[in-house]
């Protein structure tokens, strides 16, 4: 797994670092509106139809990947390893029109009947749901979100 000094460190190596710098002084592209029932996830080609699961990714140009899950924006990362982001985006579960900074969420299983296919949920860090667990239940944070994709992509599935 590629650690953030790592990626800073490749981003020095290829002249990204001004970018990145002015990324994290605020500069970074912010979440777009997403267009629900028409716009397609780039990793699986779904018609994004779900705001609570909607993701979003957006290079340090400010180029905006749009995704109908957090497991498919996990995924195209992991298919994309080179591209440098300038940010990640996803659905607060429990405000789903709110998108939150994909590393500062916490991710849980969906469970609900009203979406059959089992989805991460994400939350921000201090929500009471991400707190209130159910025993034995992990919440998933960024990092490991990303190595799990990476590992399933190493064995083809
Ligand atoms: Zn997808």
């Amino acid at each position: 797994m590629t650690s953030l000094l790592q990626r800073v460190a490749g981003y020095a190596r290829m002249g990204f670092l001004p970018t990145l710098a002015a990324s994290l002084a605020g500069c970074a592209p912010g979440p777009v509106p997403i267009a629900f029932g028409a716009d397609r996830c780039v990793d699986c080609a779904h018609v994004i139809r779900d705001k609570p699961f909607a993701a979003q990714a957006a290079t340090p140009e400010g180029r905006v990947y749009k995704f109908d899950s957090v497991e498919c924006l996990a995924d195209w990362i992991g298919r994309h390893p080179d591209q440098p982001l300038g940010s990640a985006w996803v659905a607060d579960y429990e405000h789903p029109l709110r998108m939150i900074p994909a590393a500062s969420a916490v991710y849980l299983p969906a469970a609900s009947a009203r979406y059959p296919r089992a989805h991460l949920a994400a939350y921000a860090r201090t929500s009471a749901a991400a707190t209130r667990l159910a025993p034995g239940a992990t919440p998933l944070r960024w990092p490991q979100l990303k190595e799990a994709a990476r590992r399933r992509l190493a064995l083809g599935r």
